[in-house]
């Protein structure tokens, strides 16, 4: 072509209907354009760098760097690179034709269709450069090959026509040039610019630096001494180091930077998977809040330092998304559907890769550091334990980090748990050691250790254990007797003691009334509930919260050790019998469960009046 010779070109005559297509399916993540832009140039960049490093290109010293800049009241949004750049054939070839040929591809896929997976899409089809018509009428992209060719002026409009003209000025390098139409307006200011750059691309490989044209003169001087400006990314992201030449420091940093969290993490680990998976990361265990609502981990993929998207699932369980974190899986293709991720055998791996790593930092922390990891214990359980109720092989790579914690705050592992439930193979918990203190005492008296199991998880924590083929079973303090009782089997039937209890059974609660010679002599009747029927209740009321209180049959045993019992059986108390036996059952249903607001009611005026009998 001659010089300033136009050529002017239609890029197909169904264009004309790729462009509202593309900007109706893409509306909805519109800033991804400024990634595939600004990912472009640093490609750009990165091929050139790597052909000088296989000298194949005697380049200058100019620094690379991207310059993203804007100019209001042009309302133009450039991004400008001094990377490997194109000759006129090559802007033809890759920019008309063939991500042209991507978008056609797009367009028959899709067109009319539902699915709204923008980010999927549009790299998926090669769409990358036409996505800056999400927000720009026009798009001129003015580029010199770093070969010796002229530079090229290669300008597109939304209906799909375009020109490519010679012999414009330009060193090396491209810039693209987004005219910005109505839709796209608000990317004509700092502030969101700087805001899409530092989600997608604030650990990009190349500096990119953020200019308002309109701005520029003023800013590079202050007090007539040069500002050196700063890049808005960070080029030498802490995942690609490696763990040994990273200091404690560096790692809060990096997280506090990451995750705009002021506080530190609790530990970390360094993830470097070699060949086949090749891919690099850190995670982060964070304080993990009580409540649920909050557990807010964030776990960022990234491809070759670009950032793709927040908590993919395919990729990593999802109780691992109660950590936070940074994976860089140059493997993946940048832009890929989630169903391509679900079917993947690599995504597989790399996910089994992220357990197991987790899973073995949680055992040698229990092994080499055990007084640390108790101390952590409390901030990590909710995440280790649904861990384990989520994914057996999880949970059988991390059993032997499990605690359990008893009343007096000793931790014990699961095989120093075989140990303690001796040949019954019972353990002993409580899931509420203020209500249950009664019955926790009586253990404790015994030299029984109680665990403490009051978490919302810990129901099902403890039915996984059991599950999980150790043997043990998991007994609530108020499930039975079998452990306090000082002789082998109950007592005998007393006709008028029993008489006197049984009038409390009712259709909601039916009781049975035994008589034990318990070893702690000061409680006089204890209520109990067998283990599996209050599971089952507590399952039902899981499932169906409306529904009314299943019953539960309950035993209240009386303790014949006790004075009060031993009074009562032998007929003492006179016609007062009944007023005491009412008083003892409402206490040990007390110790069993939350009164309902009548029997507070109830007890509390039957407690005043014993008080008003006194003296
Ligand atoms: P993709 O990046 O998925 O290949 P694009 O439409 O974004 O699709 O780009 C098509 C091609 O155009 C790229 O593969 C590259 O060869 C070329 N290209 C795009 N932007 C630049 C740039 N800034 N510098 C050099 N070449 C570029």
């Amino acid at each position: 072509m001659a010089e300033n010779q136009v050529k002017k070109g239609g890029i197909s005559v169904e264009t004309e209907h790729i462009f509202p297509i593309i900007k109706k399916w893409l509306y909805s993540e519109k800033e991804i354009f400024l990634r595939e832009i600004v990912s472009n140039a640093s490609d750009a960049i990165t091929k050139l760098k790597r052909l000088a490093s296989l000298g194949k290109y005697d380049g200058d010293e100019d620094a690379y760097r991207i310059d993203v800049s804007f100019n209001k009241t042009e309302k133009t949004l450039t991004v400008a690179d001094n990377g490997i750049g194109m000759s006129a054939e090559e802007v033809e070839k890759y920019i008309c034709n063939m991500a042209l040929s991507g978008a056609m591809d797009f367009v028959r896929e899709y067109e009319g269709e539902n699915e709204r997976n923008a980010g999927g899409i549009i790299g998926h089809f090669g769409l990358g450069f036409y996505s800056a018509f999400m927000v720009a009428d026009t798009v001129d992209v003015i580029t010199k090959s770093y070969l010796d060719a002229p530079a090229v002026c290669f300008t597109c409009t939304e209906d799909g026509s375009y020109t490519i003209e010679e012999g414009v000025e330009r060193g090396r390098g491209t810039s693209v040039v987004m005219h910005i139409n109505e839709d796209g307006e608000e990317f004509l200011s700092e502030g969101k610019l700087r805001e899409v750059l530092n989600r997608y691309c604030a650990f990009m490989p190349v500096e990119i630096y953020l200019t308002d044209e309109e701005k520029e003169e003023d800013a590079e001087k202050k007090d007539g001494e040069e500002i050196k400006p700063t890049p808005v990314n960070d080029i030498n992201p802490l995942w690609q180091k490696n763990a040994s030449d990273c200091t404690e420091e560096e790692y809060t940093a990096f997280y506090q930077k990451a995750f705009s969290d002021y506080r530190e993490s609790l530990f970390h680990l360094h993830l470097n998977a070699d060949y086949p998976l090749n891919f690099k990361g850190i995670l982060y265990f964070p304080k993990i809040q009580e409540n649920f609502e909050n557990l807010e981990g964030k776990i960022k993929l990234f491809y070759n330092q670009v950032f793709v998207a927040d908590n993919i699932k395919e990729v990593i369980p999802e109780y691992l998304l109660m950590l936070r974190g940074v994976l860089d899986c140059p493997e993946l293709p940048l832009n890929v559907s989630r169903s391509y991720l679900q079917n993947s055998a690599y995504v597989t791996k790399v996910s089994q890769y992220i357990v197991k790593k987790v899973a073995d930092k949680l055992s040698s922390m229990f092994r080499n550091e055990r007084e640390k990891y108790e101390g952590l214990w409390e901030d990590i359980r909710t995440f280790v334990e649904y861990g384990a109720i989520c994914d057996k092989k999880f949970y059988d790579k991390v059993k032997d980090a499990l605690l359990f914690v008893k009343t007096d705050g000793t931790k014990l592992s699961l095989s120093e748990l075989a140990e303690v439930a001796g040949e019954k193979k019972t353990l002993y918990y409580t899931s509420n050691p203020a209500q249950q203190s009664q019955y926790i005492a009586m253990y404790e008296a015994r030299n029984i250790p109680v665990f403490v199991m009051e978490k919302m998880l810990d129901d099902r924590f403890m039915q996984t254990v059991e599950q999980n083929g150790e043997g043990l079973k998991f007994v609530r303090v108020d499930a039975g007797t079998d452990a306090l009782r000082e002789g082998e089997t109950g007592e005998e039937k007393n006709e008028t003691l029993f008489t006197l209890f049984e009038v409390f059974s009712t259709e909601k609660q039916k009781l049975t009334v035994s008589a034990e010679r318990l070893a702690d002599a000061s409680v006089p009747a204890i209520l109990t509930v067998s283990e599996e029927a209050r599971r089952m209740g507590d399952m039902m009321k899981l499932y169906a919260p409306d529904m009314e209180d299943m019953p539960v049959d309950a035993t209240l045993i009386l303790n014949m050790a006790n004075p009060i019992i031993s009074r009562l059986a032998e007929g003492g108390y006179g016609e007062k019998a009944e007023k005491v036996a009412k008083q003892v059952y409402s206490l040990a249903l007390l110790s069993q469960r939350p009164l309902s607001s009548e029997e507070m009611k109830e007890f509390l005026c039957d407690s005043y009046n014993v008080l008003s009998e006194i003296g």
